[in-house]
């Protein structure tokens, strides 16, 4: 337990992507916190499996199968959450696409797929969840989930990569227009997650482990449970004060890479 049980208590939060991986993640450590749950996915078999897990630990937890791409099932997530728990605090675009290939053989479908989703879906998100999140009685959190990789140039996924700095751009422009409504908006920006698929697929599939971790300061691939805490602190009476960030979880591979150590030979 790494936040205390009531931290969340009386907030009602819809993850998109809710089912596995990082949103799974969030969820968990939401419900320990005392949040009332809608997780939002396409896959129902998945999103079943993880209600049961989070009621298996004594949470409350709802699925609604939707699409992120698509505004009316994204409005009757909402809807559903207003409607079953009475109000909505939380709002997590979590839900993204990705996948690699290098951007001159990307086709415009595969481009427009995950601009669809990571983008389309996280403005969705945001609009359909504004009316409640202004009405929440803790102050409306609004969190999307980037990238480390949004600002830096992502080679091999140059649709993922502009679809999340479009997200910060998104953020920052909430920012202004909905703080008089009380919404803190947010970005998470995780490094590399090591108990996620994505991570299994880009780097230890491709042989390339030894190098990404190479990159970390901290020597280790991060944890879904890293980004859960933090999006809990954001989501908390702890994080009252903070909007229009970027929180990077990262291990400190950002800052590995921007500022390389130059060594000077000896003349
Ligand atoms: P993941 O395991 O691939 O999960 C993605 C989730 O999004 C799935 O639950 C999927 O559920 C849902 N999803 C995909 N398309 C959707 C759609 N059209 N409509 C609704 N839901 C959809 O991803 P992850 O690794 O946990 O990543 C979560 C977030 O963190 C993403 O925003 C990702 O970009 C970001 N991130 C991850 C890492 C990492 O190391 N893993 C690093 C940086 C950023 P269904 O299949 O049921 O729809």
């Amino acid at each position: 337990m790494t936040f205390t049980e009531d931290a969340l208590k009386g907030r009602v939060a819809v993850i998109t992507g809710g089912g596995g991986g990082i949103g799974f993640g969030i969820a968990k450590a939401f419900a320990a916190a005392g949040a009332r749950l809608v997780l939002a996915s396409r896959n129902e078999e998945r999103l079943q499996g993880a209600i049961k897990e989070i009621e298996g630990m004594g949470g409350e937890a709802i699925a609604v199968q939707a699409d992120v791409r698509n505004y009316d099932d994204v409005a009757r997530v909402v809807k559903t959450a207003v409607g079953t728990y009475g109000t909505l605090d939380v709002m997590i675009a979590n839900a993204a696409g990705n996948f690699v290939v290098p951007a001159a053989e990307m086709s415009p479908n595969a481009w427009k797929t995950v601009i669809d989703i990571d983008l389309n879906g996280t403005f969705y998100c945001a609009r359909a969840a504004h009316p409640a999140l202004k009405d929440s009685k803790f102050g409306g959190r609004f969190i999307a989930i980037s990238t480390t990789r949004a600002l830096e140039g992502w080679p091999g996924c140059a649709h993922a990569g502009a679809a999340k700095a479009g997200i910060m751009s998104l953020i920052r422009t909430l920012t202004g227009e909905w703080g008089k409504d009380g919404i803190r908006c947010n970005t998470i920006a995780p490094g590399a997650i090591g108990d996620t698929e994505g991570v299994k697929r880009i780097y230890e599939d491709a042989g390339r482990r030894e190098h990404e971790l190479s990159s970390i300061p901290l020597g280790e691939f991060g944890k879904t449970a890293d980004i859960a805490n933090a999006a809990v602190f954001l989501c908390s009476d702890a994080g009252a004060y903070v909007a229009g960030a970027d929180i990077v979880v990262d291990g400190g591979r950002n800052r590995g890479r921007a500022s390389p150590i130059v060594t000077v030979p000896n003349k």
